[in-house]
Protein backbone atom coordinates (compact mmCIF):
# COMPACT_ATOMS: atom_id res chain seq x y z
CA UNK A 1 0.00 0.00 0.00
CA UNK A 2 1.29 3.45 -0.64
CA UNK A 3 -0.62 7.19 -0.61
CA UNK A 4 -0.68 9.71 -2.80
CA UNK A 5 1.58 11.59 -0.75
CA UNK A 6 4.20 11.32 2.06
CA UNK A 7 2.04 11.25 5.22
CA UNK A 8 2.59 13.98 8.12
CA UNK A 9 4.64 13.80 10.27
CA UNK A 10 3.37 12.65 13.82
CA UNK A 11 3.12 15.87 16.12
CA UNK A 12 4.92 15.59 19.20
CA UNK A 13 5.94 17.12 22.69
CA UNK A 14 9.05 17.03 24.54
CA UNK A 15 9.87 14.83 27.13
CA UNK A 16 11.41 16.27 30.23
CA UNK A 17 14.83 14.56 31.08
CA UNK A 18 14.84 12.88 27.74
CA UNK A 19 15.35 13.40 24.46
CA UNK A 20 12.82 11.25 23.65
CA UNK A 21 9.01 12.98 22.72
CA UNK A 22 5.57 12.28 23.59
CA UNK A 23 3.49 11.77 20.25
CA UNK A 24 0.27 13.71 20.07
CA UNK A 25 -2.96 12.06 18.51
CA UNK A 26 -5.85 14.12 19.58
CA UNK A 27 -5.69 17.21 21.96
CA UNK A 28 -9.14 17.98 24.13
CA UNK A 29 -9.72 21.38 25.96
CA UNK A 30 -11.72 21.79 28.88
CA UNK A 31 -14.12 25.04 29.25
CA UNK A 32 -14.41 27.15 32.23
CA UNK A 33 -13.06 25.13 34.96
CA UNK A 34 -12.06 27.69 37.48
CA UNK A 35 -14.88 29.56 39.08
CA UNK A 36 -13.11 33.17 38.99
CA UNK A 37 -12.47 32.55 34.91
CA UNK A 38 -16.51 31.31 34.56
CA UNK A 39 -17.35 34.41 36.04
CA UNK A 40 -15.11 36.44 33.85
CA UNK A 41 -16.32 35.38 31.16
CA UNK A 42 -19.72 36.04 31.69
CA UNK A 43 -21.26 32.33 32.99
CA UNK A 44 -22.37 30.98 36.18
CA UNK A 45 -19.77 27.85 37.32
CA UNK A 46 -22.24 26.64 39.66
CA UNK A 47 -24.92 25.58 36.81
CA UNK A 48 -22.57 24.28 34.03
CA UNK A 49 -21.41 20.89 33.99
CA UNK A 50 -17.95 20.30 31.89
CA UNK A 51 -17.63 20.73 28.55
CA UNK A 52 -15.24 20.23 25.39
CA UNK A 53 -13.77 21.19 22.95
CA UNK A 54 -10.61 20.14 20.57
CA UNK A 55 -7.80 21.45 18.52
CA UNK A 56 -5.90 19.58 15.81
CA UNK A 57 -2.83 17.36 17.38
CA UNK A 58 -0.86 19.70 14.79
CA UNK A 59 -1.64 22.66 16.90
CA UNK A 60 0.94 21.49 19.52
CA UNK A 61 4.43 23.12 19.65
CA UNK A 62 6.82 23.10 22.25
CA UNK A 63 7.66 26.04 24.18
CA UNK A 64 10.52 27.17 26.80
CA UNK A 65 11.94 26.79 28.97
CA UNK A 66 15.09 27.29 27.73
CA UNK A 67 14.91 28.89 24.45
CA UNK A 68 11.18 30.99 24.20
CA UNK A 69 9.15 29.62 21.07
CA UNK A 70 8.91 32.08 18.22
CA UNK A 71 5.06 32.02 17.19
CA UNK A 72 3.60 34.82 14.06
CA UNK A 73 0.50 36.62 15.62
CA UNK A 74 -2.26 34.42 13.80
CA UNK A 75 -4.94 35.48 11.41
CA UNK A 76 -8.18 37.03 11.20
CA UNK A 77 -8.31 38.18 15.31
CA UNK A 78 -7.84 41.52 16.80
CA UNK A 79 -8.10 40.08 20.17
CA UNK A 80 -5.20 37.51 20.49
CA UNK A 81 -5.41 35.72 24.03
CA UNK A 82 -3.16 33.67 26.74
CA UNK A 83 -4.67 30.85 28.71
CA UNK A 84 -2.72 29.24 31.28
CA UNK A 85 -3.18 25.43 32.16
CA UNK A 86 -2.36 22.02 33.19
CA UNK A 87 -2.08 19.84 31.16
CA UNK A 88 -2.97 15.66 31.12
CA UNK A 89 -0.95 13.22 28.61
CA UNK A 90 -2.69 9.78 28.43
CA UNK A 91 -0.59 7.19 27.87
CA UNK A 92 -2.91 4.22 28.70
CA UNK A 93 -5.77 3.13 26.55
CA UNK A 94 -9.05 4.03 28.79
CA UNK A 95 -13.07 4.13 28.02
CA UNK A 96 -15.93 4.58 30.56
CA UNK A 97 -13.09 4.39 33.64
CA UNK A 98 -13.76 5.55 37.07
CA UNK A 99 -12.85 8.92 38.68
CA UNK A 100 -10.81 6.10 41.06
CA UNK A 101 -9.13 4.39 38.35
CA UNK A 102 -8.55 7.53 35.95
CA UNK A 103 -5.21 8.62 37.02
CA UNK A 104 -3.96 5.23 35.78
CA UNK A 105 -4.35 6.51 32.22
CA UNK A 106 -1.99 9.53 32.77
CA UNK A 107 1.86 9.16 31.07
CA UNK A 108 2.45 13.04 32.53
CA UNK A 109 1.50 16.55 32.85
CA UNK A 110 2.97 19.90 31.81
CA UNK A 111 2.66 23.61 31.43
CA UNK A 112 0.34 24.57 28.52
CA UNK A 113 -1.18 27.55 26.96
CA UNK A 114 -4.49 27.50 25.46
CA UNK A 115 -3.58 30.07 22.72
CA UNK A 116 -7.39 31.94 21.35
CA UNK A 117 -9.15 34.19 18.96
CA UNK A 118 -11.06 35.48 21.78
CA UNK A 119 -13.22 37.76 19.13
CA UNK A 120 -13.73 34.36 17.24
CA UNK A 121 -14.68 32.50 19.63
CA UNK A 122 -17.32 35.17 20.82
CA UNK A 123 -18.78 35.58 17.96
CA UNK A 124 -19.28 32.18 17.60
CA UNK A 125 -20.57 31.83 20.99
CA UNK A 126 -23.04 34.51 20.86
CA UNK A 127 -24.00 32.74 17.44
CA UNK A 128 -24.48 29.03 18.59
CA UNK A 129 -21.53 28.22 16.30
CA UNK A 130 -18.62 25.87 17.08
CA UNK A 131 -15.73 27.82 18.16
CA UNK A 132 -12.90 26.11 16.34
CA UNK A 133 -12.06 29.13 14.59
CA UNK A 134 -11.20 30.71 18.06
CA UNK A 135 -9.52 28.01 19.27
CA UNK A 136 -8.10 25.12 16.84
CA UNK A 137 -5.71 26.91 14.41
CA UNK A 138 -1.83 26.75 13.52
CA UNK A 139 0.31 27.26 16.65
CA UNK A 140 -2.55 27.13 19.29
CA UNK A 141 -1.55 25.05 21.69
CA UNK A 142 1.63 25.86 22.80
CA UNK A 143 3.26 23.25 25.39
CA UNK A 144 5.77 22.84 28.19
CA UNK A 145 7.72 19.63 28.26
CA UNK A 146 5.89 16.78 29.62
CA UNK A 147 6.56 15.55 32.94
CA UNK A 148 6.43 11.92 33.46
CA UNK A 149 4.34 10.47 36.51
CA UNK A 150 7.20 8.00 37.24
CA UNK A 151 9.15 11.81 38.39
CA UNK A 152 6.53 14.41 39.33
CA UNK A 153 3.39 12.16 40.57
CA UNK A 154 -0.22 13.66 40.34
CA UNK A 155 0.31 17.02 41.01
CA UNK A 156 -3.34 18.02 42.78
CA UNK A 157 -1.96 21.56 44.30
CA UNK A 158 0.61 24.03 43.14
CA UNK A 159 0.39 27.88 41.74
CA UNK A 160 -0.60 28.22 38.20
CA UNK A 161 0.67 31.37 36.87
CA UNK A 162 1.60 33.51 33.81
CA UNK A 163 3.39 36.75 33.06
CA UNK A 164 3.53 38.80 29.65
CA UNK A 165 6.63 41.00 29.31
CA UNK A 166 7.36 40.06 33.40
CA UNK A 167 4.19 41.62 34.68
CA UNK A 168 1.96 38.66 36.21
CA UNK A 169 -1.46 38.40 34.58
CA UNK A 170 -2.71 35.19 35.87
CA UNK A 171 -1.69 33.43 39.48
CA UNK A 172 -4.09 30.88 41.17
CA UNK A 173 -3.56 27.68 42.31
CA UNK A 174 -4.84 24.15 40.12
CA UNK A 175 -6.47 22.83 43.59
CA UNK A 176 -8.75 25.16 42.40
CA UNK A 177 -10.07 23.40 39.10
CA UNK A 178 -13.60 22.70 39.53
CA UNK A 179 -13.60 19.28 37.86
CA UNK A 180 -10.29 18.07 39.30
CA UNK A 181 -8.17 15.57 36.49
CA UNK A 182 -9.49 12.11 37.67
CA UNK A 183 -12.99 13.81 36.96
CA UNK A 184 -11.89 15.19 33.47
CA UNK A 185 -10.37 12.28 32.64
CA UNK A 186 -13.33 9.99 34.06
CA UNK A 187 -15.92 12.62 32.26
CA UNK A 188 -14.16 12.56 28.92
CA UNK A 189 -13.83 8.66 28.90
CA UNK A 190 -17.75 8.17 28.44
CA UNK A 191 -18.07 10.15 25.12
CA UNK A 192 -14.28 8.83 23.79
CA UNK A 193 -11.93 6.31 23.85
CA UNK A 194 -8.91 7.92 25.31
CA UNK A 195 -5.91 6.85 23.66
CA UNK A 196 -2.15 6.95 24.19
CA UNK A 197 -1.14 9.77 22.79
CA UNK A 198 -4.50 12.33 24.08
CA UNK A 199 -3.44 15.30 25.15
CA UNK A 200 -5.87 17.06 27.88
CA UNK A 201 -5.99 20.92 28.53
CA UNK A 202 -7.74 20.94 32.03
CA UNK A 203 -9.21 25.11 31.73
CA UNK A 204 -7.53 28.64 32.56
CA UNK A 205 -8.06 30.55 35.99
CA UNK A 206 -8.92 33.98 35.83
CA UNK A 207 -7.13 37.21 34.30
CA UNK A 208 -6.99 36.28 30.84
CA UNK A 209 -6.12 38.86 28.25
CA UNK A 210 -4.77 40.00 24.89
CA UNK A 211 -1.27 39.28 23.58
CA UNK A 212 0.31 42.47 21.63
CA UNK A 213 2.89 41.89 18.65
CA UNK A 214 6.55 41.48 20.10
CA UNK A 215 5.67 40.47 23.93
CA UNK A 216 7.24 37.37 25.56
CA UNK A 217 4.40 35.47 27.43
CA UNK A 218 6.07 33.23 30.20
CA UNK A 219 4.05 30.67 32.73
CA UNK A 220 4.50 27.58 35.37
CA UNK A 221 2.94 25.18 37.49
CA UNK A 222 4.57 24.70 40.94
CA UNK A 223 6.96 21.70 40.07
CA UNK A 224 6.90 21.57 36.37
CA UNK A 225 9.20 23.43 33.48
CA UNK A 226 7.80 26.69 32.52
CA UNK A 227 6.69 27.96 29.68
CA UNK A 228 7.46 30.87 27.18
CA UNK A 229 6.67 31.92 23.59
CA UNK A 230 7.25 35.60 22.00
CA UNK A 231 4.52 36.42 19.29
CA UNK A 232 5.75 38.47 16.27
CA UNK A 233 3.67 40.36 13.66
CA UNK A 234 1.05 39.16 11.32
CA UNK A 235 2.28 35.36 9.90
MN1 LIG B 1 -8.81 27.19 27.77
Amino acid sequence: MTFVFSPPPTSSVAVAGSTDRFPVRRIFCVGRNYVAHAREMGKDPERDPPFFFTKPADAAFDAGPSDHAEIPYPPETKNFHYEIELTVAIGKEGRNVSSEGALGLVYGYAVSIDLTRRDLQLEAREQGRPWDWGKAFDLSAAMGAIHPVDAVGHPKNGRIWLSVDKTIKQDSDISKLIWPVADIIAVTSRSVTLRPGDLIMTGTPEGVGPIEPGQLVEGGIDGLSVISLRVGGPA
